[in-house]
């Protein structure tokens, strides 16, 4: 097999041949057809993230069909189409795991962090955490649905029954629960940095009423906002956006310090909240939910060899909705 290896923190991939491995008896292996490039893959390549398996194989968005089966896997069959997503173990064991919160897991692997994951063209994963795909829609639109979907879906529920929902950060998570709230019956307004117009214009080709920078305030106050971007700064502009009661989510797995701000921000009942990885009823639900929505994604298809092109084009925001490598 061949893959995309990190060997240290802050440099860049390294295309390298290794031998292929067998799936332990829980495991399955799959031939992959396509890895989505999520920024989380960013801060763990950056070092932003303690403690990554080195060397590594990054990826957590791995659509791919089975090849080999470990012998006490069941329900799964060689052929069968499989979405590899970031959460790839737990213990099942833990007090997070015993209250349905598995997301929360104390002794958790995440796939393209603490075990290899899909910049590869082939992948081992855990089989409880492989989601059956089915046989609709092309591997490369389905990737990016497994961590910018489902997180970004997480992230939505997490807000609540807002009706005017902020998003700040319109990239890869954003475009495609754009789409999902605007089906839900919501309204969505778009945050993105000041000169950013192309971003704004894609937006609203998606359904935002608003889009504008994210120092401006929003027409009307908001019920709720996600901020996917990474950037503390966008806390307190966040909370200043919404309403009495009103949630701000912020969905990212790393972020800059949040500023200081004055109590007034938060008084009144605004909520401030983190979403932390997935669990895997979030996983199936919106896997559920995502043909009925026919969410289109919009992908930027890169062979895995310019896996470090790819990463380069999201850290400068060059191209919008998700990159995907093909091997
Ligand atoms: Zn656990
Ligand atoms: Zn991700």
């Amino acid at each position: 097999m061949y893959a995309m290896v990190l060997k240290q923190p802050k440099t860049p991939l390294e295309w390298t041949e290794l031998p292929d491995r067998r799936p332990g008896p829980t495991e399955i292996r799959v031939k992959v057809g396509a890895c989505g490039v999520c920024r989380t893959d960013l801060h763990v390549i950056d070092g932003e993230l303690p403690d990554p398996k080195l060397p590594l194989i990054p990826g957590h968005e791995i659509v791919g069909r089975i090849d080999a089966l470990g012998a006490d896997v069941k329900g799964l069959s060689i052929g069968e189409r499989v979405g590899i997503p970031w959460l790839g173990h737990t213990d099942g064991t833990c007090p997070y795991c015993l209250m349905q919160r598995e997301n929360l897991c104390d002794h958790p692997l995440f796939t393209g962090f603490t075990r290899d994951g899909g910049y590869a063209t082939a992948a081992i994963a855990d089989a409880r955490f492989a989601f059956p795909l089915g046989e609709e829609g092309s591997d490369h639109s389905i990737a990016p649905l497994l961590c910018a979907g489902l997180i970004g879906w997480r992230s939505l529920v997490m807000a609540g029954a807002a009706k005017r929902i902020g998003f700040y950060g319109f990239g890869a998570a954003a475009h495609i629960i754009a789409q999902v709230a605007r089906w839900q019956g919501r309204s969505v307004y778009a945050f993105t940095r000041a000169a950013d117009s192309s971003t704004q214009t894609f937006a609203r080709s998606l359904g935002a009423v608003w889009a504008g920078a994210s120092e401006e305030a929003p027409p009307e106050l908001l019920d709720a906002a996600i901020i996917f971007a990474p950037v503390g700064a966008l806390v307190p502009l966040a909370l200043k956006a919404v309403r009495k009661g009103g949630r701000v989510v912020c969905a990212g797995i790393h972020m800059s310090d949040i500023p200081s701000v004055p109590y007034e921000l938060l008084w009144e009942e605004r909520q401030l909240l983190s979403v932390a990885n997935l669990t895997r009823k979030d996983g199936l639900d919106f896997l559920a939910l995502a043909p009925r929505i026919g969410i289109k994604v919009v992908t930027n298809r890169y062979a895995l060899r310019d896996a470090n092109q790819a990463l380069a084009d999201l850290r400068n925001g060059r191209f919008e909705g998700a990159a995907v490598l093909s091997p």
